[in-house]
């Protein structure tokens, strides 16, 4: 075979190759955000449960402390009741009215604390909604990412060795200049050298469309054993039907 047609197989493996890391590479990636999302969101659960407990907890310091009051209250009015003294009775209905006053403002911060509690349990129920659907996506992912590695892994191995014994048949200037472009531009390493117009010898590069000069195709088409490359975009160009005769 010919430098040229070697190149040709080598690029078909290779591009084989990046599409299925590519593959395995998007099903890591999308396993990895989706484990993401759901590491946020378990956060945000914590966040919310951490934030009841504290409110639910001044909630039951208020119930207590108004419960003080409320014995307190009880106390007096059972001195008021016995008082004969018009100066103490008055002295005990004043602590009475400021008592009351403190507990109602007590009970009215107890109320804003067991309001704020729903509101905090209400996200919980639609955090863990949330986590449950990540949780599935994320199991689904997981499987998916499963049988890529094995479909892709057993075949990438197989396409590994191709990919070597292809390498192996071109000389070591002619290879790494082929792995620059290929990771220049993805995989894509060689364009086909079009004829535009064969007989008034227009050529064009196959796949950036850029015009070639007559003497690439005359260089190619007299030499099988050199590589060519575009003017433009350095892909290594070929001939298709020097293409066709290698695979
Ligand atoms: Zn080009």
């Amino acid at each position: 075979m010919t430098l040229i047609a070697d190149l040709v197989s080598l690029h078909q493996v290779d591009s084989q190759v990046r599409a299925l890391r590519g593959r395995l590479a998007s099903a890591q990636n999308y396993v990895a955000m989706q484990e993401r999302q759901r590491g946020l969101l378990h956060g945000r659960l914590e966040e919310v449960k951490s934030q009841t407990r504290q409110h639910q907890a001044t909630a039951a310091n208020q119930e207590a402390e108004s419960g003080s009051v409320k014995a307190r209250i009880e106390t007096l009015r059972t001195q008021l009741n016995t008082s004969t003294n018009p100066k103490q009775y008055a002295a005990v209905l004043n602590e009475l009215k400021v008592l009351q006053a403190k507990r109602d403002e007590i009970d009215d911060g107890t109320l804003a604390q067991l309001q704020k509690v729903e509101e905090l349990q209400a996200k919980l129920v639609e955090i863990e909604k949330l986590l449950t659907e990540r949780v599935q996506v994320l199991a689904a992912g997981n499987a998916e990412l499963e049988i890529c590695r094995n479909e892709v892994g057993s075949r990438l191995a197989e396409l590994d060795l191709e990919r070597g014994s292809a390498a192996a048949r071109i000389p070591q200037r002619d290879r790494d200049a082929f792995n620059r472009v290929a990771d220049l531009y993805d995989g894509e390493a060689m364009a086909e050298l079009v004829a535009v117009d064969a007989r008034a010898r227009e050529y064009v590069c196959g796949v950036c469309n850029m015009e070639l000069p007559k003497e690439k195709y005359a260089a190619l088409a007299s030499n099988q054993n050199a590589a060519v490359t575009c003017t433009s975009c350095h892909r290594i160009l070929y001939i298709s039907d020097v293409a066709s005769a290698a695979s």
